[in-house]
């Protein structure tokens, strides 16, 4: 059962839980203190005392506790003994109101990803080592292509057996039938053929622990290996940055300077973005991304972030509403707008009940 979980940034609000993709919730207060142990064993206490109180200061809350996502704005500044500026504090500001935002729009969980991601799509009864090799393969086929697709395909797999040896001894025609239409599926055949004889042989059946085991194998790349840390040893080693994370990340303008690729915006966003958040911000990103965010025409007129986002209502044709005054300007969205919105894309639906919901309170 899972629990029932608040979405509300804890950041942004005076709410302390961080959730990760796994549903596990993180006390950051406790999360912060690890962190700023962490400083003091790394640098000579005297040296940064000064620069310690300073961000001991920006961390107090009103409750006595700290806030994370300053204590990791404040991180860099001290890495650096780059000066403060006004600039810089406006910034990250600006990031924590968007990144509440993102879990406002986020709050209804019912994205595609929220009840199809590879962490739904393994056999909760099989043995461990079963649902880790069903984790990976969910992944590998995840990519390029639609959840919906993928889930499919994972339901058609685990009922013809989805085990390394089962997928081993299942001819190329077969798997291929059974995957069917994943994108690129025929190499997705090779690419799980290949993958299952290397686990029979080197891991008994199970995966590699390591991101350095798992990109190892045929057809598993950084963000696969980082999700499968993730979701099958529940640890995690780095951000899983998908075509989703990538490109909300560079529209939003969270990178120093635009990334051409995933690979390139998961070492950026690893620079600032506190380890505690990197489980919890791939599924933030990929529902935000399947919803609002969209890959063409984003539906900005909707989104909470589009009086700050640098990119907004460039790809929409929805004119930029006016500027409100409210602390949730989208909660006031005009309502023609909405409905325009809704009739270009089906997908809308969610975001204008959650409206209508918020409107009426
Ligand atoms: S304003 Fe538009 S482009 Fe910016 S985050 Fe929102 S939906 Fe994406």
């Amino acid at each position: 059962m899972l629990l029932r979980l608040r979405m509300t940034s804890p950041y942004f609000s005076q709410n302390r839980t961080v959730v990760t993709r796994r549903c596990k919730q993180i006390d950051t207060s406790t999360a912060a203190v690890s962190l700023l142990s962490g400083l003091r064993k790394r640098r000579n206490v005297n040296a940064v005392k000064i620069e310690e109180e300073e961000a001991r200061v920006c961390l107090s809350t009103p409750d006595g506790s700290q806030d994370l996502f300053q204590l990791a704005t404040v991180l860099p500044k001290l890495e650096t003994d780059v000066p403060p500026s006004s600039s810089h504090g406006r910034r990250r500001r600006q990031i924590k109101k968007q990144l509440g935002f993102i879990r406002d729009m986020r709050s209804n969980r019912d994205a595609p990803v929220d009840h199809m991601g590879a962490e739904k799509s393994y056999d909760a009864e099989a043995p461990a080592n079963v649902r880790r090799f069903q984790v990976l393969v969910s992944l590998m086929l995840s990519s390029q292509t639609k959840d919906q697709v993928t889930a499919a395909a994972m339901q058609r797999l685990r009922a013809h057996g989805c085990t390394a040896e089962k997928l081993l001894s299942t001819d190329d025609d077969t798997l291929g039938k059974l995957i069917y239409p994943v994108g690129f599926w025929r190499n997705k055949v090779k690419f799980l053929k290949l993958t299952a004889a290397m686990l029979v042989k080197d891991f008994g059946g199970d995966i590699p622990d390591s991101v350095e085991g798992l990109v190892r194998l045929p057809g598993v790349g950084p963000k696969m290996a980082h999700l499968a840390m993730d979701i099958a040893w529940d640890q995690v080693s780095g951000i899983g940055v998908d075509t989703h994370v990538h490109r909300i990340s560079n529209r939003l303008g969270w990178l120093r300077k635009a990334t051409k690729n995933p690979e390139k915006t998961r070492k950026a966003l690893e620079e600032w973005l506190p380890r505690e958040l990197w489980s919890e911000i791939n599924w933030l990103l990929v529902g935000f991304g399947q919803q609002v965010c969209l890959p063409t025409n984003p539906l900005c007129s909707v989104c909470l972030n589009q009086h700050s986002c640098p990119s907004a209502h460039q790809n929409s044709p929805a004119k930029r509403a006016k500027a409100q005054t409210s602390s949730s300007p989208a909660l006031r969205t005009n309502k023609n707008t909405v409905v325009k919105d809704e009739t270009r894309s089906g997908e809308l639906g969610h975001v204008n009940s959650t409206t209508q919901r918020r409107t009426a309170r």
